[in-house]
């Protein structure tokens, strides 16, 4: 009986010192597991200090931590219309209601245009927190527009992608954007203007087997997960199991996949000096 007892006021010891710990001041890093003072990692753009473990951030900061000042939004008016009036278990014309009241009305991509290290380029980037980055109809018809703005002003186009894939509300209209984002892709080639996809975590389905892959330059962030399916889903399927690091940025880098792995506090420098490289003329 007196083990019991011990054992419960350990546990209460425990819960107690957990609780001391003030909200929102200390964040716990998800792969060394450090807690981490969070005005510390406002600093080092939200890469843990101590394993280098890069946390998800949202688009405000992308866009800052890439943009130079003074660009502006584009497309920002497209919404959905529930073209199939999806009801799964919930109805998905409340789920974009429900965003949309909580200021996010740019469905799951933000496209802007500006200068980057005094360059011009037409910038989009997705939204993980808008139903997972999910590729539906807006999300592809923006991209496209943005691809033809850069074609229109020869600017660089750039793509930061995440997404859970195609978004399935809106069933096979989602599958076309692949083919539409890639065609207008397609025309910056031509026209010999460069593209550079940037894969964040997580890059998977649809938009990792479309544009996310067509870079002239593909550069992900570190351990970034990209793939199309899921590695249980593979393994099932192929009936072997997976190599270590399968689907991760280094293990894509090692066989060809992705052009190189860069860190988030050098990505910007690492983007000014390839598009000084690919556009000489236009700085
Ligand atoms: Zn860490």
């Amino acid at each position: 009986m007196s083990w019991f007892v011990k054992k419960r006021q350990q546990k209460i010891a425990v819960e107690e010192r957990t609780v001391r710990v003030p909200e929102g001041l200390w964040i716990k890093c998800e792969a060394c597991k450090e807690l981490i003072y969070r005005a510390e990692l406002q600093n080092t753009h939200n890469v843990c200090p101590k394993c280098g473990y890069h946390f998800r951030i949202g688009v405000e900061e992308r866009l800052t931590s890439l943009m130079d000042e003074g660009y502006t939004t584009l497309f920002s008016d497209l919404q959905s219309t529930d073209p199939l009036h999806f009801v799964a278990m919930k109805a998905y014309k409340d789920q974009l209601k429900k965003l949309h009241d909580a200021g996010q009305d740019q469905d799951a991509v933000v496209v802007v245009e500006g200068t980057l290290g005094g360059h011009p380029v037409v910038l989009s980037v997705m939204n993980f927190d808008f139903l997972a980055a999910s590729m539906g109809s807006v999300v592809g018809e923006k991209l496209k527009l943005g691809a033809e703005r850069a074609l229109a002003t020869k600017s660089a186009y750039l793509i930061v992608s995440c997404s859970g894939g195609a978004r399935m509300q809106e069933g096979t209209l989602s599958l076309m954007q692949m083919a539409k984002v890639s065609a207008a892709l397609a025309k910056l080639d031509k026209a010999g203007i460069p593209y550079f996809s940037i894969l964040t975590d997580p890059t998977t389905g649809g938009v990792s087997a479309s544009f996310a892959m067509l870079g002239d330059l593909n550069v992900a962030e570190p351990k970034a997960l990209i793939g199309f399916a899921g590695p249980r889903v593979i393994e099932q399927t192929i009936k072997q199991s997976l190599p270590e690091g399968f689907q991760r940025a280094e293990f894509l880098q090692a066989h060809g996949m992705v052009d190189k792995v860069v860190s988030r506090d050098q990505l910007k420098d690492f983007l000014k000096a390839c598009l000084a490289w690919m556009m000489p003329e236009r700085v």
